[in-house]
């Protein structure tokens, strides 16, 4: 059974209600990278899940855009230096063309998980504290503030501080988290600033200044939501990390049973020379990944078990990937054998119903085409090409194989490594008697009128006699490679004219 299928079994069992809440959330501090997608699409797989066994339930994403900008990402101007300490939903957007900093990068992503078909419900957590939401768990967060610091100073060596509280507050002159405050009972907080301001408010009716911190903001959200399965990072896992302390939280504080949520592995690229990495400014981000994967493989790449690294691969293991998800779209349409985990993957992944399974030319074997075809007889030369190995194509077969061909292109030239541009040969090579003799027969191969595949058939024949030296001698010859392609998709894609030429000037 595949994970989603198995989290979402446990959660219908062990939790059982109406409608099951499904959460998400980032800060959005900025560009959300292919990394953070991992997190919604395990929670998209699970919503899917539970769909699937017939409950009602909502996947929604909390941007955690009231909370405090930390520091100035790469690529951004030093003077946002001086809003260090100031919600994110109260920045100005550097490039001027949103409400705000948060409103900038959420709107970025949101549009990118729109393109991988995800729909989700995205709440903005200053809009859930302006509306006075969590009033109600802000107040028994600061009446049990004793409790929380006991269970947060079980996995701290220095303990938190005599007048700790579970909240921020940011200053209402200056806009800033740098404030001294005081609990006063009922709703009442006074404060100090660093500025000089101070002041007392009631925080039902000043909404716009009070948050929880995140390791209380966490499960307080749980509760008002009813959340039932958030998986998360590593980074929030460690012995004692936010994952542990908002477990105990949720129970004690809340009286809330915690959501399921399981851990999943990092996401690494594979082929690129640096790691990714937000302060290097090198992050991938999902408008990149879809130049070389549609959206349905890049669904794909994160249906992947959770406990393992994803490599996003970039070299040669693209190959991988794609012949993988083609597997996996035979065995969920019955064309060949393999077990319910790999058809649920492709059914998880896919965002088009296609009546039959589109009859697809590999990603490895396009990469020879597209190098040697031109994209406006690329159609016509794949249509032979099935038909050459028996195959009845249509029209979408035809699209799905061109729109492939796009992106191998897009790959050859960005990220393939060197070895695989490929160019017919023009060196001089010396060749022995018997490399004559093959060369010789092979040219008779080559002039006679067949398919592909029936000159591959040939070259075959031909080995049978020769052995694996006719295939070493025409890859040199040809390319000036010791190894290829199919010889008779090298041969077709070259244009049996050209290879002719060649043969006769060696
Ligand atoms: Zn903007
Ligand atoms: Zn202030």
């Amino acid at each position: 059974m595949h994970w989603a299928d198995i989290f979402s079994k446990q959660v219908v069992e062990k939790r059982p209600k109406e409608e099951y809440v499904v959460e998400s959330g980032i800060t959005p501090s900025g560009v959300v990278h292919i990394g953070n997608v991992r997190e919604i699409l395990t929670q998209y797989f699970v919503y899917q899940g539970i769909l699937k066994l017939g409950k009602k339930a909502k996947f929604i994403y909390i941007w955690d855009d009231f909370d405090r900008f930390r520091k100035v990402p790469k690529g951004i101007s030093e003077k946002f230096k001086d809003y260090i300490g100031m919600p994110l939903s109260s920045l100005p957007d550097p490039w001027n063309c949103h409400k705000s900093y948060a409103e900038h990068f959420e709107s970025k992503l949101e549009e990118e998980i729109k393109k991988i078909g995800i729909e989700v419900e995205y709440i903005s957590a200053t809009e859930l504290y302006k509306n006075g939401t969590f009033v109600e768990n802000i107040k028994t967060s600061l009446e049990k503030t004793e409790k929380i610091k006991e269970i947060l100073n079980k996995f701290r060596k220095e303990p938190l501080p005599k007048d700790w509280l579970p909240i921020n507050l940011y200053c209402e002159k200056c806009g800033k988290d740098s404030t001294k405050i005081k609990y006063l009972g009922d709703y009442k907080l006074s404060y100090k600033c660093k500025c000089g301001f101070e002041n007392e408010i009631d925080f039902r009716k000043t909404t716009d200044a009070v948050n929880l911190k995140w390791r209380v903001d966490w499960p307080s959200r749980w509760k008002f939501f009813g959340v039932d399965f958030e998986s998360s990072g590593k980074e929030h896992k460690s012995a004692g990390g936010s994952w542990d302390t908002a477990i105990l939280i949720s129970k004690e504080v809340f009286g809330y049973e915690p959501p399921l949520g399981p851990m999943y592995e990092f996401i690494h690229l594979k082929g690129q020379k640096e790691k990714m990495s937000s302060s290097k400014g090198n992050i991938v981000t999902i408008s990149q990944l879809l130049k070389i994967f549609k959206p349905s493989i890049i669904r794909f790449l994160y249906t992947q078990r959770l406990n393992k690294t994803i490599f996003i691969p970039f070299d040669f293991d693209i190959y991988k990937v794609y012949n993988d998800f083609d597997r996996c779209e035979k065995i969920y349409f019955g064309k060949e054998e393999g077990d319910e985990e790999l058809k649920r993957k492709y059914e998880l992944s896919k965002l088009e119903d296609y009546k039959t399974c589109p009859k697809r030319i590999s990603f490895s074997e396009l990469t020879f085409l597209v190098q040697f075809i031109s994209k406006e007889k690329l159609r016509e030369y794949l249509k032979n090409l099935l038909l050459s190995r028996g195959v009845k194509v249509d029209k979408l077969d035809l699209d799905l194989a061109l729109e492939r061909a796009d992106r191998v292109k897009y790959w050859i030239e960005n990220y393939a490594p060197e070895e695989i541009k490929i160019k017919l040969s023009t060196e001089k090579i010396y060749l022995t008697e018997e490399q004559k003799e093959i060369i010789n027969k092979l040219s008779e191969i080559v002039k006679k009128e067949s398919s592909t595949e029936e000159l591959q058939k040939q070259i075959f024949e031909l080995a049978k006699n020769y052995g694996k030296g006719v295939f070493e001698i025409s890859y040199r010859v040809l390319i000036g490679k010791n190894h290829g392609p199919r010889l008779a998709i090298l041969i077709d894609a070259i244009g049996r004219d050209k290879v002719l030429e060649r043969f006769r000037n060696l």
